[in-house]
């Protein structure tokens, strides 16, 4: 995050339509970003059949085998061709970093441009989970967000987000992570970025995701957790989009005044607003939201705070439609305040007073655990600092 190029960060104004720079090339084209027509087409530049391209997206999607040496069955003078124009390498590894025994592994990418992205492989006994970044950088400004410092350099491709969830699937079918090969079963966007702001990419990389093979990835839609601020407009959208994604929403205060300073964007989309439109998700969706909620000591974490933030949710939905994750706060390295406090985790007894209050209002709430604490990788560190 420290390329002269880049904007500078944006201050807590935040413009409503937060467009990506202008003049700047775009990600090589991929398959991942490739329509049913796209492809066809895509086979006809290249002079081969229309099956070619099905070939390559067993390989890509179906088999996650990325090296045009192991696709045997393209013809061999063509393979390179046709790998280089279908599979062009979006991802350039920059480090990778281990914590938990080996079973978190951190990755630091260098995309097309130089622009730097993190995703984090997280194994558990039953699931294991890819967090992707969506966005190079961040416009969103939350000030205890390491990526919220730094502003947003530009939003990744449809391929670029797909190739981050097929080197995590690749990862854990070849066994490169304790445990023996397993299978990659979650995805969730709480990586680098606001994905509603890339909406477009963002939802072509759920659709390859939940597409079975050979034309994506053939993952559980449920088992994909998109995690916005609230942008109200695109929560709406992704209600009619009609893909039972779980929707996360990172509120951080069950108050205006205060959410105005966590998350800015609250001064355009108020609490209200917000908690509606995840309920109005939750009820066309079938599926129960999760409230992501960053305990902050003496900030956000006051009794009167939890019993507030029950009333709120207990506003909408008559049945158990919501879930609140209380993520305890991960220190980043910016260190910035609010009215002259330091941003530091809550203590255990509040805590566990938060979730007591919220389980009294008959809402079920968990403590997230923070994978990867130490190698920088849980919840909220991602900042590619090189
Ligand atoms: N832009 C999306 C994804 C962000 S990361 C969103 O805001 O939802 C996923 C979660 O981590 C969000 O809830 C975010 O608010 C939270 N988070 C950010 N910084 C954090 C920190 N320092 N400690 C704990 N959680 C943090």
């Amino acid at each position: 995050m420290t390329d002269p190029q880049v904007e500078p960060a944006p201050t807590r104004a935040l413009p409503l339509v937060i467009a990506p720079p202008r003049g700047r090339q775009k990600p090589p084209r991929h398959l991942a970003d490739l329509s049913a027509e796209e492809r066809a087409a895509a086979a006809a530049e290249l002079g081969e059949p229309a099956f070619r391209v099905k070939q390559v997206a067993h390989h890509y999607f179906g088999r996650l085998e990325r090296d045009p040496a192991n696709m045997t069955d393209l013809p061999a003078k063509n393979r390179d061709a046709i790998a280089s124009a279908l599979l062009p390498k979006l991802l350039d590894p920059v480090r990778t970093m281990e914590a938990d025994q080996g079973t978190t592994r951190k990755t630091l990418w260098r995309l097309f441009d130089g622009a730097l992205v993190e995703s984090v492989l997280m194994r558990y006994p039953e699931r294991a989970t890819i967090c992707v970044s969506s966005q190079a950088g961040c416009a969103m400004a939350c000030p205890f967000c390491a990526t919220g410092q730094g502003g947003l350099q530009r939003n990744m491709s449809t391929a670029e987000i797909i190739d981050q969830v097929v080197d995590g699937a690749s990862a854990m079918a070849n066994g490169l992570v304790p445990g023996g090969p397993g299978r990659l079963s979650n995805v969730v966007f709480m990586g680098m970025g606001e994905p509603m702001a890339n909406y477009k990419a963002v939802i072509g990389a759920i659709r390859r995701m939940v597409a079975p093979a050979p034309d994506g990835l053939g993952m559980s839609a449920r088992n994909i957790t998109l995690s916005t601020v609230g942008l109200v407009p695109r929560i709406k959208q992704l209600t009619d989009e009609g893909i039972p994604v779980t929707l996360a929403v990172s509120l951080h205060a069950p108050d205006d005044e205060l959410r105005d300073e966590l998350v800015p964007i609250n001064t355009h989309f108020k609490v209200a607003e917000t908690v509606e439109a995840a309920w109005e998700y939750a009820k066309k969706s079938k599926r129960r939201v999760s409230i992501e909620y960053a305990m902050m000591r003496d900030i956000n974490d006051q009794a009167w705070r939890a019993d507030l933030l029950g009333d709120v949710l207990n506003a909408y939905g008559d049945w158990n439609w919501v879930h609140v994750n209380l993520i305890p706060l991960n220190p980043t390295d910016s260190g910035p305040m609010l009215n002259g406090q330091v941003f530091t985790r809550s203590r255990s007894d509040d805590m566990r007073e938060f979730v007591r209050r919220l389980e009294a209002k008959g809402i079920s709430t968990t403590i997230r655990d923070t994978r990867g604490d130490e190698i920088n990788a849980a919840c909220g560190q991602l900042a590619a600092t090189e």
